[in-house]
């Protein structure tokens, strides 16, 4: 039985209600973006990860403590066999009230319309580019075309809602915003930019020479368009504006300009079973520990849920100009 919001446990030190779980089901992934992971990276061994059942045992226990929206991530998240029945024992969640996921786009073509079966109700898309080149670089492997007719194939099964994401980089895709946006309003859907975050170390360039900011994206984006700030709220990071005379959002992950943190819902479960409490910090509990040491005992796993909210940090640490402080990368964290 899930309880009512109003008395979750789920709050931390800093009176912030958690609602909002994104689980990582896998570590790999069939890109290699190159602000995410480097061209040579190790994944983890089966033994080291959470069975599906685990994870649905987990999401079932935060569902059960007020959590009310799940995002289904990864690495990429359509690549993990198995992904359509965790999802459909996901959605009926008593309480849950959307289930939602974040892909790369690569498998939607043929995955789309069974996602939307299994329950999905809004999909996050990657596209940073629409130069099939640029595409290549920014992917190492990926193909442009391949990801548009997954995009397409999402907007005619008709999700509830989709949104595009783009990282953007300086001298890289940054001239694209304008076009970006563009696409996202000749579908009708919407289109989040995002700055990119120092996750791990990556070998491929330097980010903070690479840094652009959502304030540059913005004032790129009002020569084409008139953007008109909402009060809309995804129950994420993105602040939104509308586009007018579409029917598109643009929104801006500004963890470097714009401060996030006060209004922070959410917490990240790892494919390893690590509870990380702050994307940008190391703090995590280990609830696959203590799922398997007390097998079928909802009561622990609830009981280490509710104490790991005492160490959520107050806000990210993130310094683009400091080797990272965090050593993990965006594939693992579940972004
Ligand atoms: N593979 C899926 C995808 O790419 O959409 C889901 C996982 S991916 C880690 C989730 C999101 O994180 C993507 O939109 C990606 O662009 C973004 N991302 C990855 N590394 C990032 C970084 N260092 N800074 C900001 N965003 C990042
Ligand atoms: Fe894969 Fe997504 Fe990371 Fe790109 S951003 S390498 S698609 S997990």
């Amino acid at each position: 039985m899930s309880i009512p919001s109003s008395t979750s446990p789920l709050v931390d030190r800093f009176g912030r209600r958690v609602n909002y779980l994104r689980i990582s089901i896998t570590d790999r992934c069939d890109f290699r973006c190159i602000y995410c992971m480097n061209e040579d990276m190790s994944f983890l061994p089966r033994a080291q990860i959470l069975t599906l059942e685990e994870i649905e045992t987990i999401a079932r226990a935060f569902v059960e403590l007020g959590v009310e929206k799940i995002r289904i991530t990864g690495g990429e998240p359509l690549v993990r066999k198995g992904v359509l029945d965790l999802l459909s024992h996901l959605g009926p969640l008593q309480g849950l009230r959307e289930l939602v996921m974040t892909t790369n786009g690569s498998q939607l073509e043929a995955m789309a319309e069974d996602l939307k079966a299994a329950g999905v109700q809004r999909l996050n898309i990657s596209l940073d580019t629409l130069d099939p080149e640029r595409f290549r670089q920014m992917t190492r492997v990926g193909n442009l075309h391949q990801v548009l007719r997954g995009i397409d194939a999402a907007v005619r099964v008709g999700f509830k809602r989709i949104k595009l994401n783009a990282v953007i980089m300086k001298n890289r895709n940054h001239r694209e915003v304008g076009e970006l946006a563009a696409f996202a309003v000749d579908r009708g859907i919407d289109i989040s930019f995002i700055e990119e975050m120092p996750l791990g170390v990556v070998d491929s360039h330097d980010r903070a020479e690479e840094y652009y900011s959502s304030d540059e994206i913005r004032q790129e984006l009002e020569r084409r368009f008139t953007l008109l700030p909402s009060p809309e709220n995804t129950g994420g990071p993105s602040r939104y504006f509308r586009l007018v005379g579409t029917h598109s959002r643009v929104g801006f992950i500004s963890p470097h300009s714009h401060n996030f943190c006060a209004s922070c819902n959410r917490v990240r479960l790892t494919v390893e079973g690590k509870l990380l409490l702050c994307l940008g910090n190391e703090h995590s509990v280990d609830l696959k520990r203590v799922l398997r040491a007390h097998p079928g005992d909802t009561g622990k796993l609830k009981k280490a849920i509710v104490d790991a909210l005492l160490i959520k940090p107050e806000r990210h640490e993130f310094d683009l100009k400091e080797q990272p402080l965090i050593f993990r990368h965006m594939s693992v964290t579940g972004g």
